[in-house]
C-alpha cells in the first residue's frame, strides 16, 4: 500500500473514534444546515438556479482558451498583467519575482485554497518574507500551525474554548475571553499588517471573461483590504474559476453564499478590474494576475472528469460527507477535502498515490444531491475507481479476488449449490482486503432462488 495511503488510514481510524472531535463537527455542520434552507428560499425556483449556474459553467469551460484569452485581453487593458503558470513552482516562481522587485518583507493574504494547492506560506517564508493570513478562520489557523480544515471554514473542527486557548497560549490574551473579544484582538493585529504589508494576495472566487475583472465574496472585508491597501495586488486563482459574463454574478455570487454559508449573499463582493486608474484615489499601483494550471488542464482532456472543474468552491459536498463528517478535514493530507478533493486530487497530482481517497466514499451520493452547480460527484468517484483499475493500479490479491467473485455471481448454480457457512467461509476469508475495514458479511441460510421460489412458487 502507497504511504499516502496508509497515512491516510491510520488518521481516519484515530480519528473516527474521537468523540470530541465529532461532536464539535457535528455542532458546526447542524448550524449550516440550519440556515441554508433560509438561503434557498431567495431562489424561486433552486433546483433550475443550479442548472442554469451547471450550463453557465459549462459553457465556460467547453470554451475555456478563448474565455481566458478574453479575460487576458480586457484586463491587460486597464493595466494588469497576467501570468500564465503551468504547475505551482512557476506561480511561485513569478510571486517571488514579484516580490523582489517590490522589496517585499511582509505580505497579507486573504483565503485562498489554491496558494494552500502551491503551498505559498512554506515557500514564503523559506524565502524570508512574512506571510500574514487576514480571514480570522485562517489566521486562528496559521497562529495554531495547522493547515485548513475546510474549503469554506478553515478552523470549523475547533470550538470557541480551543480558540481562546490558542489566543492565550501565543498571544497572552485573556482564556476567558468572548468570540467578539477574540475577533477584536485579531483585527488590532491584523490591522498594523495591512500598512506595513507591500504585498497583498487574494484568490479569486470568479474570473469574468467579458470584463475583464476578477470577483471576491467574503464576510470579514480582509480580502478587500489586502487587494486595495498594499501597493501591489497579486492575484492567485485557477484557471477553471472562469464565468462568461459579469451579468452571471447575478446567479453565482447568490448561489454560492447560499450553499457556502446559508446567506442570501455575503457581506462584502469586490469587482477587481485592474490596479488604481489615474482618476482614482484608492488602489494598488500593480496588479497581477496568475492564471494557475497545475493538472486542470489534466482534468479538462477528459471528458468525464471535465465537470468537476464547475466546482464554485462551496464547500456544500463535504458538510453533506458522512465519511468527511467522521474522519474531518485534516485526514486528506490535501488541500481540498471531501467528496471535491477526492474526485479531483488524483488529476492535479498523481492517480496513483491519490487514488485511495475515491475509495473513501459510501456511494450515498448525498455529494450530489447536495452540489449547488450540480456535479455528479459520486459518479466521478467511481469513474476514478475505474481509471485507477484500468491503469492497473490495483493489487494482484484484489484482482484475482473480484474474478472469482465475478465467476461466482455469473454461475447461479454454484451460488445454490454453497451453503450459507461456505459462502461466508471464502467471502470473510479469501477477501480479506475487503473485510480489513468492514463487518463480517453473513450470507442468508437460503439462496436466493429458495426464498424466490417459496416466495412467489415458480413463476
Ligand atoms: S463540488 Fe459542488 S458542493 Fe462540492 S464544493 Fe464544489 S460546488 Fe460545492
Amino acid at each position: 500500500m502507497k504511504e499516502n495511503a496508509s497515512d491516510f488510514i491510520s488518521k481516519s481510524t484515530i480519528k473516527a473514534a474521537d468523540k470530541e472531535h465529532r461532536r464539535k463537527i457535528n455542532y458546526n455542520i447542524n448550524k449550516y444546515n440550519s440556515v441554508v434552507p433560509q438561503g434557498k428560499q431567495q431562489f424561486s425556483d433552486i433546483n433550475l438556479a443550479r442548472e442554469k449556474a451547471k450550463n453557465l459553467k459549462w459553457k465556460a469551460i467547453e470554451n475555456l482558451d478563448k474565455q481566458l484569452e478574453k479575460f487576458e485581453a480586457n484586463i491587460t487593458k486597464r493595466g494588469a498583467k497576467v501570468i500564465w503558470a503551468e504547475d505551482a513552482q512557476q506561480a511561485l516562481d513569478a510571486i517571488h519575482k514579484i516580490c523582489k522587485e517590490k522589496n517585499c518583507k511582509t505580505l497579507v493574504k486573504s483565503k485562498s485554497m489554491v496558494t494552500e494547492e502551491i503551498h505559498l506560506n512554506d515557500f514564503l517564508k523559506k524565502n524570508g518574507i512574512e506571510s500574514v493570513e487576514t480571514d480570522l478562520g485562517e489566521y486562528i489557523q496559521q497562529l495554531d500551525g495547522e493547515p485548513p480544515y475546510h474549503i469554506v471554514t478553515p478552523a470549523m473542527h475547533k470550538s470557541k474554548e480551543d480558540v481562546a486557548k490558542l489566543f492565550f497560549e501565543k498571544l497572552g490574551t485573556d482564556p476567558k475571553l468572548t468570540p467578539e473579544q477574540l475577533t477584536l484582538v485579531a483585527r488590532k493585529v491584523l490591522r498594523e499588517k495591512y500598512v506595513q504589508a507591500e504585498v497583498g494576495i487574494t484568490g479569486a472566487n470568479f474570473i469574468i471573461a467579458d470584463i475583464g475583472a476578477i470577483a471576491v465574496t467574503e464576510n470579514e472585508g480582509n480580502a478587500r483590504l489586502s487587494c486595495a491597501w498594499p501597493k501591489t495586488h497579486i492575484v492567485v486563482t485557477g484557471i477553471e474559476k472562469i464565468i462568461p459574463s459579469l451579468t452571471d454574478l447575478a446567479l453565482f455570487w447568490p448561489l454560492l453564499a447560499t450553499y457556502g454559508t446559508g446567506q442570501k449573499v455575503t457581506v462584502y463582493s469586490t469587482i477587481v478590474s485592474g490596479p488604481r486608474q489615474e482618476n482614482e484615489t484608492d488602489g494598488p499601483d500593480d496588479m497581477y494576475v496568475i492564471l494557475l494550471d497545475n493538472g486542470r488542464t489534466n482534468i479538462l482532456a477528459d471528458e468525464k472528469q471535465r465537470e468537476s472543474l464547475y466546482c464554485i468552491r462551496c464547500g456544500a459536498c463535504l458538510n453533506a460527507c458522512p465519511v468527511y463528517k467522521n474522519i474531518g478535514g485534516h485526514t486528506y493530507a490535501t488541500a481540498y477535502s471531501g467528496p471535491i478533493g477526492s474526485v479531483i486530487t488524483p488529476h492535479l497530482k498523481q492517480i496513483d498515490d491519490w487514488k485511495h481517497l475515491s475509495y473513501a466514499s459510501s456511494l450515498c451520493g448525498n455529494c450530489t444531491e447536495v452540489c449547488a452547480v450540480k456535479i455528479n460527484l459520486h459518479e466521478l468517484l467511481l469513474e476514478n475507481r475505474h481509471k485507477a483499475v484500468d491503469k492497473g493500479n490495483s493489487s494482484f490479491a484484489e484482482r484475482m479476488a473480484w474474478k472469482m467473485w465475478k465467476q461466482g455471481m455469473l454461475r447461479r448454480k454454484w451460488m445454490n449449490m454453497a451453503g450459507s457457512s461456505t459462502k461466508n467461509w471464502i467471502v470473510n476469508n479469501l477477501l480479506k482486503g475487503w473485510k480489513e475495514h468492514r463487518g463480517e458479511i453473513d450470507f442468508p441460510k437460503k439462496s436466493f432462488n429458495q426464498a424466490w421460489k417459496e416466495k412467489y412458487g415458480n413463476r
